[in-house]
């Protein structure tokens, strides 16, 4: 099933998420539900707190659903080593319209739990590091323009409520 996807300005989207207790039915039907609506936005990666869950589990795919063997589930995830850095264009389905260019570590290894509760570690370098940090990031609450410097922020966010004033967002 397809769940909307919340905006920049959402009250979910701007909280800590919690962490996942246990893997039930309704959290898998969520996992089930966020990969297929990433697969239709079209994107590479959706967090819980985008679909109005405040649960720390996020889903990323770079094929955007071409290749089985991308896509990532991934459950309770934390840090175990950031290095480098990386300045690239960065988007988000909770800011659609938007972009900017994010400073972001060039490496990231991060483990968590897939959907059955085992155990895993990921590395990715490059746009997988990326996506893994920008995901990381909804669930603490934050979204990619928090990362930016004053004016540019303020530009995104004034264009924002610009957009929601006129009923456009
Ligand atoms: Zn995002």
């Amino acid at each position: 099933m397809l769940r909307p996807i919340l905006r920049f300005g959402d009250r979910v989207l701007h909280h800590p998420a919690q962490p996942v207790g246990e893997i039930t039915g309704d959290v898998q039907a969520l996992i089930d539900d966020m990969i297929q609506t990433m697969y239709a936005a079209p994107g590479i990666g959706l967090a819980a707190p985008q679909v109005g869950v405040p649960l720390r589990l996020f889903v990323v795919d770079l094929s955007v659903g071409h290749q089985s063997r991308d896509l990532i589930v991934l459950i309770n995830p934390r840090f175990v080593e950031r290095q480098g850095m990386q300045l690239e264009e960065e988007g988000c389905l909770s800011l659609p319209g938007f972009n900017a260019t994010v400073a972001r570590p060039e490496r990231a290894c991060v483990t968590g739990f897939d959907r059955d509760g085992r155990e895993q570690v990921l590395e990715g370098t490059g746009l997988l590091a990326r996506a893994l940090q920008h995901e990381m990031d909804h669930l603490d609450g934050r979204l990619f323009v928090d990362r930016l410097r004053g004016l540019k922020r303020e530009s995104i966010v004034r264009k924002v409520r610009r957009l929601s004033r006129a009923g456009r967002w």
